[in-house]
């Protein structure tokens, strides 16, 4: 049996993490969790975000199934998914969004994989007022960052028999920063003949996205486009609640939805579990459970096709807990 530190999260989380453990423990793959209380709530109520005993289990286990976590805006706390990033050096966030049979989409021919920077750029969260009415953010963008994210997205592209990587950037104003990050792209580019390797401004790209999907295969980007462009990449396939990520380290990886804490339908059992169920099959994969990973993305897709048990995100009248049953009872189908 393999360990594995999972988080419950807040608002939706721990709803749907029960949703998620209930499938996996279905479908016997060899994997058991250790519990813990993050976030928001946890705050409050014993002043640690993230309690000691939960970075004990990190340390033993290396490897997170984490639910999403409230951050309070303009104020409060730094977000705990930056710290876990910082501190665990998750260097690499794998953002795979692709059409799913039967989730209505304005947009077809979707089969992206998003690598987005997860450790600087303006995430340093190094603010500065310089008076009441002026505040400074510095963005980081160094050589070694820069690199080891474009070679994991032409290794991605190498191993899974992707053809293109695309550099997504802004350097025609932020020429130094963005410009060392585009320079480092053409030149890792050069060692990898078989992929093929462009480069799009980000206003560019958004648009691009929209009207022709199908251009993008591997993109590669900064930290602050590669959260923008993710969620609008979420839009493409269905919305928030089917898009999963990866976060990975040298040592640790980390598993998660990219979807928020939605604190707009906590508690009402009515949230979409797909996105987290999805990243726990990219951690399943991760940790050499393949087959179950198959397996529970059949089921899933199984359910979407027939479309009789869908959730509300997407135009059904199912619960969390239904459209859960429905997938646990195709696993062996
Ligand atoms: P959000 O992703 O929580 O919600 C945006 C919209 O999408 C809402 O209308 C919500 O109801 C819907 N939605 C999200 N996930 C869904 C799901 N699984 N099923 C159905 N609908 C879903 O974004 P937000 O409202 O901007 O942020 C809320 C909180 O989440 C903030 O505190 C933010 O900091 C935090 N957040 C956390 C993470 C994380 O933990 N990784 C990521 C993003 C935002």
């Amino acid at each position: 049996m393999k360990k594995v530190t999972l988080f419950k999260g807040d608002g939706i989380g721990p709803e749907i993490c029960a949703q998620v453990k209930r499938v996996i423990e279905a479908s016997q793959a060899a994997v058991e969790f250790e519990e813990f209380n993050v976030g928001e709530a946890e705050y409050y109520a014993h002043g640690a975000l993230i309690p000691q005993a939960a970075f004990d289990s990190i340390e033993r286990n290396k490897v997170i199934l984490k639910a999403p976590i409230t951050t309070p805006v303009g104020k409060g706390f730094r977000s705990c998914n930056v710290q876990l990033r910082e501190r665990y050096d998750l260097y690499a966030n794998i953002r795979p969004a692709k059409n799913l049979p039967n989730v209505k989409s304005p947009f077809d021919h979707v089969d992206m994989v998003i690598f987005r920077e997860n450790t600087e750029d303006l995430y340093v969260g190094k603010e500065e007022k310089i008076d009441e009415n002026t505040v400074y953010a510095t963005k980081i963008i160094t050589r070694r960052c820069s690199e080891r994210i474009i070679r994991a997205a032409f290794d991605y592209a190498l191993e899974h028999k992707r053809k293109k990587v695309s550099c997504i950037h802004k350097a025609n104003i932020l020429k130094m920063s963005d410009g060392l990050f585009l320079s480092v792209f053409h030149e890792i580019s050069k060692e990898y003949p078989s992929i093929e390797a462009d480069a799009y401004i980000v206003d560019n790209a958004c648009m691009q996205m929209v009207m022709h999907p199908e251009k993008f295969d591997v993109m590669v980007m900064p930290n602050l486009y590669g959260d923008i462009l993710s969620d609008l990449a979420s839009g493409l396939i269905g919305g928030l609640g089917f898009l999963p990520s990866a976060n990975i380290g040298k040592d640790v990886a980390m598993f998660e939805a990219v979807h928020g804490s939605a604190p707009d339908i906590a508690g009402q059992n009515k949230a979409n579990p797909t996105a987290l169920l999805l990243s726990a099959c990219m951690m399943l994969e991760y940790l050499g459970e393949e087959e179950k990973a198959q397996m529970i993305r059949n089921a899933i897709n199984q359910v979407l096709e027939e479309g009789k048990i869908r959730t509300q995100d997407c135009g059904g009248h199912a619960s969390t807990s239904e459209f859960t049953e429905a997938i646990i009872e195709k696993l062996y189908i």
